[in-house]
């Protein structure tokens, strides 16, 4: 599994493959490539092969990496961990994307300390979809309200939802799931016309993503490898 650039070619091709099979054009979907827990090399190699998006989980790791790789001037950067009101102005000022906004406290912070001189920063709002006690996202019912608020934040960008399911083997089980999101996405959609991402999909349940209208699947371990760490140690 060390062979980044084989792997990016796999996980492409399994992409493509997953989106014809639904009748869907593999353009509608971008691979972000998570690469928390990885050294710069292995996002160096990654980029070398043509990957532009990159998917950070720790603030602090991800602004390093950032910084480190600030040379190559078309990367996109997204933050999908979860986000500590203390550890917004980082997000804000280093990344393009943030995919975990679950309250209006830190959407407000990201948009007060988002630079005047860089684009709005686009964010997604998690859904717990699975309605874990411990998981981070909202409720779908608390969608509407919190969609409101955050597309009246001046430096922000509602651009759609984020989820991640809990672990589910059967894919008839992980398509259930994320039709309740492909459906919250439509409605979202038809009221705000700027939402254009639905960011679910990972390792082991990509395909049943994007038979669900996935327009961004996160993938790590397909193409880096298993993480050496556990995503708990920050
Ligand atoms: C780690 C992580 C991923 C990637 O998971 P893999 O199973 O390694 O593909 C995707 N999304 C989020 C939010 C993650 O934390």
């Amino acid at each position: 599994m060390h062979n980044i650039e084989q792997n990016l070619h796999d996980v492409r091709n399994h992409i493509t493959l997953a989106a014809q099979k639904c009748g869907r054009s593999p353009e509608e979907i971008t691979l972000l490539a998570v690469s928390k827990t990885r050294p710069v090399e292995a996002i160096a190699k990654a980029i070398a092969t043509g990957q532009r998006e990159f998917g950070e989980n720790y603030v602090q790791e991800g602004v390093e990496k950032i910084q480190q790789l600030a040379n190559y001037h078309d990367l996109v950067w997204h933050f999908i961990g979860p986000l500590q009101s203390n550890k917004s102005r980082l997000v804000a000022e280093y990344f393009d994307w943030c995919h975990t906004i679950d309250r209006l406290k830190i959407a407000q912070r990201l948009s007060e300390q988002r630079p005047k001189n860089k684009l709005p920063l686009n964010v997604l709002i998690q859904i717990n979809i699975s309605g874990e006690n411990s998981k981070s996202g909202i409720l779908l019912e608390e969608l509407d309200d919190l969609a409101a608020q955050i597309n009246s934040l001046p430096n922000l960008v509602l651009r759609g939802l984020m989820a991640i399911p809990a672990p589910e083997d059967d894919t008839q089980q992980q398509i259930a799931v994320f039709r309740q999101m492909e459906q919250a996405f439509i409605k979202l959609k038809a009221q705000y016309p700027q939402a254009d991402t639905l960011s679910m999909g990972m390792t082991e349940d990509m395909a049943a993503a994007i038979a669900c209208g996935s327009t961004l699947v996160r993938i790590g371990t397909a193409i880096f490898g298993a993480r050496q760490y556990s995503p708990s140690t920050k």
